[in-house]
């Protein structure tokens, strides 16, 4: 089954529009608007503040026929400095779903005329009684708080209504109706705490050349491909300098198959910043792909089975280091986010989300991430080459 890829694409206005968008960063897009995520599940806990939308992926599932619709949100607290301790105090992934047939969208035929039978053209569409339920003018989750002064701005949590505050409702809430939207300045700066938003778009990998036929252990670079965030040329130089340097003896024995694999694989589309694993009605999946051979979850004790329905979690799809190009982060300091990779497992059997229908949290389970980084042999073969 050949894995899916994901890739970063400039938002277009059918992003506005699609009501299942598979996205990076902006505010989160959600399944049932009658039931947004509230704040309280995700809470950094290193910092206790919000954490913001990283990206969500629309992965319907065949079965049960309640997955029909399946979205995954993952949250990353913004703040780089929590992302040094274990990835599932600063990240969180979350699971909802909705059956087919369901209160919130109704199917609606699309009106591009032939094909009248096909299920392309179905579009859905928000049912006419569904009343969305207040957002965060900052972050998008639940707004159950609002604004003791004019009463109409909502808010997740005291946190975002002081940020806020300083990013341009301070002059503009002393009116008894502040504009609806905030001035271009005051947007801006809120946009400025979310992560970038980008479209995701899908195609199945490539297959990979068969070219060389005797797997022997392959050193970076020596068939001519870039690697991950350093030329071609960079990774030769210290491979010729790790083989020449005495100080450096014994590296080279050290190498890391598992990231030479990982470049490897990854050089065959280099933008790739999703890959997922899973095919509605197929039982394969396709194994994660380790950026090194170190910090390996363990099944079972890493990846707990599922809280809800007791099953064995399974890998579904991972976050690539080549996404946190498109975040903007300011790469010069140190305490900056970084990840190898981050490998996303959940409920093999999208065990139901359950909860009474209102607003909260209780239509959201949480999966688990794992962080994975490059491996220190990699980071000394690479402070050799400074
Ligand atoms: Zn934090
Ligand atoms: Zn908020
Ligand atoms: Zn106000
Ligand atoms: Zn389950």
């Amino acid at each position: 089954m050949p894995t899916t890829l994901g890739y970063a694409e400039p938002v277009d206005e059918e992003l506005e529009d699609d009501p299942f968008p598979s996205k990076i960063g902006g505010k989160p897009k959600w399944l049932d608007p009658t039931r947004p995520l509230a704040a309280d599940q995700v809470l950094c806990d290193e910092c206790t503040k919000p954490m913001t939308m990283l990206l969500q992926l629309s992965a319907p599932e065949d079965e049960p026929a309640e997955a029909f619709h399946r979205m995954i949100y993952v949250f990353a607290c913004r703040n780089g400095a929590c992302h040094t301790t274990d990835a599932k105090r600063c990240m969180r992934v979350l699971r909802t779903q909705l059956a087919e047939k369901n209160a919130i969208y109704r199917e609606q035929a699309c009106d591009h005329g032939a094909g009248a039978d096909s299920n392309d053209d179905i579009e859905w569409v928000l049912a006419d009684h569904v009343k969305a339920a207040p957002l965060c003018a900052v972050c998008g989750l639940l707004g159950n708080k609002a604004c003791s002064r004019c009463h109409t701005r909502r808010y997740c949590s005291r946190n975002h209504q002081m940020e806020d505050w300083n990013a341009g409702h301070r002059t503009e809430c002393p009116s008894d109706k502040p504009p609806e939207k905030g001035s271009l300045d005051h947007e801006q700066r809120l946009r400025n705490l979310l992560y970038p938003e980008w479209v995701i778009v899908s195609e199945e990998e490539p297959l990979l050349a068969k070219d060389d036929d005797d797997d022997n252990d392959v050193i970076a670079g020596d068939n001519g491909g870039a690697s991950i965030g350093e030329s071609a040329e960079a990774e030769n130089a210290v491979e010729v300098s790790a083989r020449t340097s005495e100080d450096l003896e014994g590296l080279e024995v050290d190498v890391d198959d598992a990231f030479m694999a990982f470049q490897q694989r990854v050089q065959v589309s280099p933008d790739q910043v999703i890959r997922y694993a899973r095919s509605p009605g197929s039982d394969e999946v396709d194994e994660p792909l380790f950026v090194s051979n170190t910090e390996q979850p363990e099944i079972g004790t890493d990846i707990p089975s599922c809280e809800q329905c007791g099953a064995t979690r399974q890998f579904e799809f991972q976050i690539m280091p080549q996404m946190l190009n498109h975040l903007l982060l300011d790469t010069a300091d140190p305490a900056s986010i970084d990840w190898g990779t981050l490998l996303v497992y959940s409920c093999p059997k999208n065990c139901a989300v359950g909860g009474p229908p209102q607003a909260g949290s209780l239509a959201y389970v949480p999966e688990i991430i794992w962080r994975q980084n490059f491996s220190s042999h990699r980071a000394r073969l690479r402070d050799a080459s400074t």
